[in-house]
């Protein structure tokens, strides 16, 4: 299979997208079977599996949209691919392409960042509730700012709102005519991947610098350790994938080792053995004791327990707020 790949270190990310089409194996079998119960114990072992591969997709589907996973003769497969995996998982084709690399990455998460977190309490629930909405029913602000803030993107603006306006319609044709099947493979995966990515991005960019927030230093957060980073595909190294977000993921805990004094002198925010998740549910519990405990204190900076918890507290205040710094 590797022959397939633009970069042999990528079979795994090839094994992930095959494991994550399995939805589409699954698919048919909604229009085949014929009694109400069957259908309905199918319909919860669908949304099983769904969650089951949740995790793994996104991260493999971020690592794809950034390089294509197959050689360039193979382009029509690669957007085959890219659509048939986002459309299985809540997102139309381009969705998540446009945002996170024509938007996400360019802005860094500054002022124009559509996920900008700069300007939330980011242990706040009812920050995150606005935040949470905002980016939820964000389709035509992407648009806007593919066509204003980008004037070259203007065929990408039109794309977009196309091929979401397709998703929707089919979806709501969906839902009318078989509520259950439109439920499970179209509003619980838009809602779930959508959530999770949301949750994900608040945590990654929770913990910000507000005397380097324009850096990926000051508005990234790292998570070392094999417990999640074997399993994701390196995600947890947030700060060297925005400075160099072309970088292979392999690559990451090497880039971290070398830069090991760059990252004390900047004084980033480092955490060990847990998911981005998690560290949003313990912003979301002001739960400080648990997050200094999994914070690792590279080159010793902080004396005790209660620094460590202050530092993180400074960490998460809005840093704008009616586009001025404050
Ligand atoms: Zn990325």
């Amino acid at each position: 299979m590797k022959i397939f790949l633009n970069d042999e270190r990528d079979l795994n990310l090839l094994l992930h997208a095959i494991k994550s089409l399995s939805l589409g194996v699954l698919l048919p079998f909604f229009f085949i079977i014929e009694d109400k119960t069957t259908l309905f114990l199918f319909s919860v072992i669908y949304v099983l599996v769904y969650i089951y591969l949740l995790k793994q997709f996104i991260i493999m589907f971020h690592d794809i949209s950034h390089n294509d996973l197959l050689k360039k003769e193979y382009k029509i497969l690669n957007m085959f691919l890219n659509s048939i995996l986002g459309i299985l998982y809540g997102m139309p084709f381009s969705f998540y392409y446009d945002h996170h690399i024509l938007m996400h990455h360019l802005e860094d998460n500054n002022e124009n960042d559509l996920s900008s977190t700069l300007q939330y309490k980011r242990d706040s629930i009812r920050d995150f509730t606005r935040y949470y909405f905002k980016l939820l029913f964000s389709t035509f602000a992407l648009c806007k700012y593919l066509k204003i803030e980008k004037s070259n993107r203007l065929k990408y603006s039109k794309k977009y709102f196309l091929y979401e306006s397709l998703y929707l319609i089919t979806g709501i044709t969906l839902i009318s005519n078989f509520t259950l099947i439109g439920t499970v493979v179209f509003i619980i995966p838009i809602l779930l991947t959508r959530t999770t990515i949301i949750i994900v991005n608040w945590a990654e960019h929770a913990f910000i610098d507000l005397s380097n927030y324009k850096s990926a230093y000051g508005f990234s957060v790292n998570i070392i350790g094999e417990k999640v980073n074997s399993k994701c595909f390196n995600v947890g190294y947030q700060i060297s994938h925005h400075i160099n977000p072309l970088a292979h993921y392999t690559e990451m805990p090497q880039i971290y080792e070398k830069n090991i004094s760059k990252y004390i002198d900047k004084g980033v925010v480092i955490f060990k053995d847990v998911h981005y998740p998690d560290i949003w549910f313990y912003l979301m519990k002001k739960d400080y004791k648990t997050l200094s405990k999994l914070f690792v204190n590279i080159g010793f900076k902080y004396q005790s327990q209660e620094d460590i918890i202050n530092l993180l507290k400074s960490r998460v205040m809005p840093i704008y707020s009616n586009n001025k710094v404050m």
